[in-house]
């Protein structure tokens, strides 16, 4: 499972002041699937550091006025021929950045204001049918004992059934079509984060990166590996590949 992923996420300092931001939970999910890499500022050949730029009426500036348009275009264009010739399943890349933002980005006064938009390479990802995501959507994703995955399922759950209370997995079993909407206020109301569920034999996440991870784990044929008793040291994908064993 291939994913596109931010340089400047996995630490390398890339960006526009000469540093890096690396997060976490990317680090950890960059363990668990091949990663390809990007960075359409560098594929540009802008150097580092650079001044910061921001877009504006649909071009992109610098905060001196230069009109940086052309070389975001061309990076971007060369990033996502890497990423489709790679063949990746989503990407994960810096939210609100010029580049690389999805659903947010600075609004060209260089004063921190936000507008929606996405980034220039980011659309064109999404231009070309590739789920695009940022380092906030798999923060939001990882399993948490203080606010767990809630498991939906039409079955008695399984190994899951047993999981004691800090796991960062609660099982809500025996859901049927006509009790799920219960179902999910009970999760909401244990404060769960994110759900899951197989009822009527369609498994999906309330989550849309879990989904995408879901996507790509389907019928994955890995062995089935030791687990710890309460999934507390599951890496998020390993966690996914847990669940999709038992939907
Ligand atoms: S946000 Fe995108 S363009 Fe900017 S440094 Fe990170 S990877 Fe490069």
């Amino acid at each position: 499972m291939r994913i596109a992923i931010s340089d400047c996420l996995l630490g390398k300092p890339v960006r526009y002041d000469g540093g890096a931001k690396p997060c976490p939970a990317v680090l950890s999910l960059a363990e668990d699937v091949e990663v390809v890499h990007v960075c359409p500022e560098a594929a540009a050949g802008l150097p580092v550091p650079r001044p910061p730029a921001e877009q504006r009426d649909g071009r992109v500036f610098l905060a001196d006025g230069t009109d940086v348009t052309e070389a975001f275009a061309y990076g971007s264009g060369r990033c996502l021929a890497h990423v489709l010739a790679a063949g990746v399943l989503c990407a994960v890349l810096k939210a609100r950045s010029p580049s690389c933002g999805a659903g947010e980005i600075y609004d060209g006064s260089h004063t921190g204001a936000l507008v929606p938009g996405w980034g220039v390479f980011a659309a064109r990802l999404r231009a070309a049918g590739i789920a695009v995501f940022t380092e906030e959507d798999v923060i939001s994703a990882q399993p948490d004992p203080e606010r767990p995955w809630a498991l939906l399922v039409g079955s008695d759950g399984g190994r899951f059934a047993a999981l004691p209370p800090e796991a960062p997995v609660m099982v809500i079993p025996q859901v049927s079509p006509r009790s799920f909407a219960a179902a999910c206020a009970r999760a909401q109301a244990r404060g769960c984060g994110v759900w899951i569920s197989n009822v009527a034999g369609c498994p999906r996440s309330s989550n849309p990166f879990i989904s995408a991870l879901m996507r790509g784990l389907a019928g994955d044929p890995r062995p089935e590996p030791a687990r710890a008793e309460d999934l507390s040291g599951y890496s998020l994908v390993a966690l996914v590949r847990e669940v999709l064993r038992l939907l």
